[in-house]
């Protein structure tokens, strides 16, 4: 009976005829299909999933020495990553019918490695929300309670994981839509530095905060497939030049090393952050000084200005990039005749966006118009400049930082829907990291008295992925212990 611990061992499996890659496929269509009500594929591609694990098996029989770094391993794509002669929707009507004709750069690398695409994942539309509940195809259920939201906006792809329906899922993360389901789910979730793996063939949200993240159930596997997909690209000038790391081979190195580690005081002692959340904060604090690492609290004044720079810079993106979709260009067209050509777009436009990507699409357009561009969108990126300065200076001194994930675990369905403000600001420790562009990932440390698991976030400065890893890697095993 095939089960799934790590990609590590499942490779030694394989290469030891314990076990084949059909089995493997077999084993998480089977659970799919026994998982229905979740909601967190939107589309399997199992036959074909099927016919690839065979021709994977064949190949590995024939030349054993010669696999990939992912070789059999069964993975799930955000429905906002392009994967070749596959229908992508955004989780969105505007975009329904459409099927890529190219493969994101991220989706090649897994393929050349070996990997086995099993499906496309449900999200909220346009990656554009906290808690999968704006997804044009239904919301996704939190696996472990499926009266509770999953977190967002790659639900999916979290509850696909903790759900054992794939082994790693590939996410974006613009402000927290990795980090924050994986809190939510009880697993890991990584957000790479700002250029670290190539967005091409990301759906664009925010372009300066968009990256492509990864769930998994140990630091290993997300390191592994960091490993591949980031790195140098000709099609996204925005990828950086800084060599990958061996990420896994590292993570069990310098395992001596003691840190210095940062906490901002202003985010353990905000008033919306649960009890039960800070005490377990502080109780790691204290295991960590313990081991011999360095702590300290430091002040962060600019803490309660994040979220709203985020909201500003983020909406203002999202309505330029958003502009394609007019019906005509690309994406739903009214089937009204007889309109003149603002109408069309109105209507095409109305009838294909949902009513957060709406919301967003006019904030934006409103925060970039003439008569507010200067008060809102110039002053949110000066603040934003201020925060990567602020941040800078930090890690002049720190080697990392920790902090929550989120404020508070998994909410119930409706619970924050009618109060967007509510919503925004339990973003509050997640969009820090995209806002100076830094990696973080969250790590599956504690249980909240209401039988909801919740992380610890630990973030790094800029292409410090290496470290951030080996120190996770420790943790993970503190909690262990
Ligand atoms: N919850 C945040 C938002 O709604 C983050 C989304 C994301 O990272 N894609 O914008």
């Amino acid at each position: 009976m095939f089960s799934f611990s790590s990609i590590e061992e499942y490779l030694r499996d394989l290469l030891h005829g314990r076990t084949t890659c059909k089995e493997a496929v077999q084993y998480f269509l089977d659970n799919i299909s026994s998982a229905q009500h979740l909601n967190a594929f939107l589309e399997v591609y199992g036959a074909e999933a099927l016919q690839r694990a065979a021709e994977l098996d064949q190949q590995r029989q024939e030349n054993p020495n010669s696999i990939g770094k992912l070789h059999g391993v069964v993975i799930g794509l955000k429905d906002v990553i392009i994967y070749k002669n596959h229908k992508l929707s955004a989780a969105s009507k505007v975009l329904e019918g459409y099927e890529a004709v190219y493969n994101a750069t991220a989706v090649e690398r897994l393929l050349a490695e070996g990997a086995i695409v099993i499906g496309r994942q449900n999200c909220d539309e346009f990656a554009m929300g906290s808690s999968n509940e704006n997804s044009a195809f239904g919301k996704v259920l939190n696996a472990k309670d499926n009266t509770r939201v999953p977190g967002g906006s790659s639900g999916g792809s979290a509850v696909a994981v903790q759900a054992g329906l794939c082994m790693v899922s590939l996410g974006s993360d613009t402000g927290g839509s990795v980090r924050q389901p994986a809190d939510f789910c009880g697993i890991v979730g990584l957000k790479p530095s700002y250029g670290r793996v190539s967005r091409y063939g990301l759906i664009a949200y925010a372009s300066s905060f968009d990256q492509i993240g990864i769930f998994g159930h140990n630091v290993a596997d997300a390191a592994l497939v960091l490993e591949v997909v980031a790195g140098e690209d000709e099609f996204d000038s925005t990828v950086s030049n800084e060599p990958v790391g061996s990420y896994v081979s590292n993570i069990k190195s310098n395992s001596d090393k003691k840190y210095k580690i940062a906490c901002f005081r202003q985010a353990l002692e905000h008033p919306i952050l649960d009890a039960e959340i800070k005490t377990s904060i502080f109780n790691t604090i204290e295991k960590l000084k313990s081991e011999g690492h360095e702590i300290e609290m430091v002040d962060f004044d600019y803490l309660d200005y994040i979220v709203p720079t985020y909201y500003i810079l983020t909406t203002a993106e999202a309505s330029s990039n958003l502009s394609r979709f007019d019906g005509v260009r690309y994406g739903h067209r009214t089937k009204e005749k007889n309109v003149d050509l603002s109408a069309f777009y109105k209507k095409s436009r109305s009838e294909g966006f949902g009513i957060e990507v709406q919301k967003r699409i006019m904030l934006g357009s409103f925060v970039l118009s003439a008569g507010y561009f200067d008060a809102y969108f110039t002053k949110a990126q000066k603040v934003r400049q201020l925060l990567k300065k602020a941040t800078k200076e930090i890690f002049s001194q720190y080697d990392l930082l920790i902090m929550p994930t989120v404020t508070a675990p998994a909410f119930r369905f409706g619970e924050k829907s009618e109060d967007p403000i509510e919503m925004y600001l339990s973003d509050i420790y997640t969009v820090f990291a995209n806002l100076v562009g830094i990696p973080a990932i969250s790590l599956p440390l504690y249980q909240h008295s209401n039988g909801m698991p919740f992380g610890l976030q630990v973030l790094a400065p800029m292409f410090k992925e290496d470290e951030m890893l080996q120190f996770s890697d420790k943790v993970m095993e503190i909690k262990a212990l």
